[in-house]
């Protein structure tokens, strides 16, 4: 290979024997998995609530950001489950730029894995620890995914990663509720495709070891709306997507029928001010009919502690530097939003 191997990384093993979890820690994630499960399965009518910056950028803020979730969550927590987003690899459509606390623990320096492996152990920990949520990152390179295993309440596979083989291999052997996003093309296919793999057990390589999947039963849509060959974006969270989607469900047979509407990204046409009106859209037509609202569980939404985002560098605590953001005071009114509506 053209390429220089720099040192071994510690295995996830040891990194988790350096930094454990104690058994407060351990029981408040497997509670908030199980709910999320119940959720996802349809047996407790809550709405999921992913919500969080597009990156978790920094520790300081995205804690301050995950407090005040925690605050807001007894007045709402009868009709809405959060699950806060701490996404620590970025997925890039070119390539280039910024890709995560695991590559860079500070933005815009060079990259330092081990690190990164750290400091995304840490910020998930001290998530469980100090707040009592367990949170949601996307499974971005699925080799990863055994440093946070004991950590994450809820898991993604993104729209440039459902297609790959490894990523639905792994989710097949994650233990929590995994969402597998629509492709950037909107091929429903792709998506179904996805979690039909994941619900089945597998036989496959993993971290060097021959491993067995149970299959995982939670598996499920996310949609987060596609573009065109053009490059034109267009949105699928609309009364007819999600009754399209209904019918998918019947045709495959797959368990637990469920979709997360993801409010930004090709939805919002990455306008975060769009996000309030896609959630009220949305509970509006569930409202007005049972299988629509039987199938959406919830909705994953891009929100940090200032509205927009920035560049890497301009170090504007608590601003994305990553997707453009709703800011807290427009997130609170929108999680009180959802609470009444639900
Ligand atoms: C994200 O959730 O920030 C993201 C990169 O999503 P997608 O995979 O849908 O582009
Ligand atoms: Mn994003």
């Amino acid at each position: 290979m053209n390429m220089e191997f720099e040192r071994k990384i510690a295995i996830p093993m040891e990194v988790k024997e350096m930094f454990p979890i104690d058994a407060a820690m351990a029981e408040a994630v497997e509670k908030r998995r199980e709910i999320i499960k119940r959720i996802i399965a349809g047996k407790d009518d809550r709405m999921l609530l992913i919500i969080g910056p597009c990156s978790a950028d920094r520790e300081d803020a995205v804690l301050d950001y995950v407090s005040r979730l925690r605050g807001l969550e007894d007045q709402v927590k009868d009709k809405v489950f959060i699950v806060p987003r701490i996404y620590t690899g970025k997925p890039r459509t070119t390539g280039g730029g910024y890709k995560g606390l695991l590559h860079s623990p500070v933005p815009g320096e060079k990259p330092d894995l081990f690190k990164g492996i750290i400091a995304t152990r840490e910020l998930h920990m001290r998530a469980v620890k100090e707040t009592g949520f367990a949170c949601a990152d996307e499974m971005l390179y699925p080799e990863n995914y055994k440093y946070l295993d004991d950590l994450l309440g809820y898991v993604t596979v993104g729209a440039r990663s459902v297609e790959n083989q490894q990523h639905r291999l792994t989710a097949s052997g994650v233990e929590t509720a995994v969402g597998m996003k629509n492709p950037t093309s909107g091929d429903l296919s792709v998506m179904m495709n996805s979690i039909n793999a994941a619900q089945h057990p597998h036989t496959f390589l993993y971290r060097g070891w021959e491993g067995h999947s149970a299959g995982n039963p939670y598996a499920h849509a996310i949609l987060r709306g596609f573009n065109t060959k053009g490059g034109q974006t267009f949105p699928n969270y609309h009364y007819e997507d999600v009754m399209h989607l209904v019918r998918l469900y019947e045709e495959t047979g797959l368990q637990n029928p469920a979709v997360i509407i993801d409010t930004n990204h090709a939805n919002s046409n990455k306008n975060p001010y769009e996000q309030p009106r896609i959630i009220r859209e949305v509970m509006s037509f569930c409202r007005e009919n049972k299988e629509a609202r039987n199938l959406v569980k919830g909705f994953m939404t891009e929100s940090y502690i200032e509205d927009g985002n920035q560049k890497v560098g301009e170090g504007i605590y608590g601003k994305s530097i990553t997707d453009a953001c709703l800011g807290w005071e427009k997130t609170r009114e929108l999680i009180l939003e959802l609470a009444e509506k639900v």
